[in-house]
């Protein structure tokens, strides 16, 4: 873990503690470490991924119970670590069948190694016809097995390699989901996370150039009221999708939670930066929605976007807070439309 998660004051987490202790108890859930630390990180909302997940599963009608907390534990705390853990003790074990077949191996060799020394011997002693046919035939017989188990070996290892290169895939499978939100399909908050932290680590102290976005949906709640949650998932997986088709490679888009989207912009100024957000906008809200099945429209959809460029010393904390801010002003100052803070 790069940083301490939990950042909070004595009497701050003091006062999570209590909420989320009186919530479990309201449910009759055993506050146990488990079911506490989920409703903790219910409670401070920190996690917008987990308060998300958790808001849209009781809105779905599940009940609040231990079981929904172990599914929310698993899927926010531990799959990473167990399928890794895995990976770790399936690696081990091949290494230790490497190990055992190239020990073996060596054995045999070095035995070879002596009968060709013997018989190097033999040569030097002048021998008769007879027993050198014998010793001819011997030697053979040596090569010939030394030659069997070296091909054993070499189909054994190359059924290992195939083995690893399974895990390889399965591990960047791994990699590749934790970064990646399950709804949409573009980056998760995680990977907009390290994707920014790099950004600036690898630029302190440097003159360089980057913007951020925040874009958050307008109205979305009453989207959601109107046309039911299902609706809702589409239209996130919507705006995914215009954000992806509007930024390029280099460029990081995700979702930063529940209906917000954050965009990194490298090598872009403001200026730049506001020209890709008008075309997220005009994007969004050009985009006639509608049901596949009854072609009912479901109206316009417009998105409001917040602007900041990064400046020299900046923390990550600083830029995501203009952007919200500037955000926050377009909301403001009426929705669909695009606010910076340089
Ligand atoms: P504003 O224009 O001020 O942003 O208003 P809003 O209604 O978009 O904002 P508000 O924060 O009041 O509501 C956000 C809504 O987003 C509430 C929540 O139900 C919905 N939401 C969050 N995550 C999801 C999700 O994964 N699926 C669906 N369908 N809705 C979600
Ligand atoms: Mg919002
Ligand atoms: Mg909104």
């Amino acid at each position: 873990m790069e940083k301490n998660p939990y950042p909070e004051s004595y009497e701050e987490a003091s006062s999570h503690l209590r909420v989320a202790l009186a919530l479990l108890s309201k449910h009759r859930i055993p506050p146990s470490p488990l079911n506490f630390r989920t409703g903790y990180e219910v409670v401070t909302g920190e996690n917008k991924a987990l308060k998300s997940a958790f808001e849209k599963l009781l809105m779905c009608g599940y009940t609040l119970d231990d079981k929904l907390l172990w599914d929310l534990y698993r899927k926010f705390f531990v799959q990473d670590d167990e399928a890794i853990e895995l990976m770790r003790q399936e690696l081990r074990r091949i290494i230790t069948g490497i190990q055992g077949e190239v020990g073996h191996s060596s054995g045999k060799v070095a035995v070879y190694a002596d009968a060709l020394d013997r018989f190097a011997d033999f040569l030097d002693s002048s021998p008769t016809s007879d027993v050198m046919h014998s010793e001819v035939q011997r030697v053979l017989g040596d090569t010939r097995s030394m030659e069997r188990s070296q091909r054993e070996l070499e189909s054994q290892m190359s059924g290992v390699l195939e083995e690893v290169d399974q895990l390889r895939r399965e591990l960047e499978q791994v990699r590749e989901e934790s970064l990646t939100d399950a709804l949409t399909g573009i980056a998760n908050r995680k990977a907009f996370d390290i994707a920014l932290e790099r950004l600036l680590r690898d630029n302190q102290e440097k003159e360089v150039v980057f913007s951020l976005l925040l874009a958050d949906i307008d109205h979305f709640k009453q989207f959601n009221d109107t046309f039911g949650h299902l609706v809702g998932d589409k239209v996130l997986r919507f705006v995914g999708a215009t954000l992806k088709s509007c930024v390029d490679g280099k460029d990081v888009a995700a979702r930063y939670g529940g209906e917000e989207f954050a965009i990194i912009l490298p090598q872009l100024d403001g200026t730049g930066a506001c020209r890709v957000a008008e075309r997220i906008r005009k994007a969004t809200s050009s985009g006639n929605l509608k049901s596949s099945e009854t072609g009912e429209s479901y109206g316009r959809l417009t998105i409001s976007i917040g602007v900041s460029q990064y400046r020299p010393g900046d923390l990550q904390t600083d830029l995501i807070k203009r952007a919200d801010e500037a955000l926050y002003r377009a909301k403001a100052k009426g929705r669909d439309r695009i606010e910076q803070l340089l």
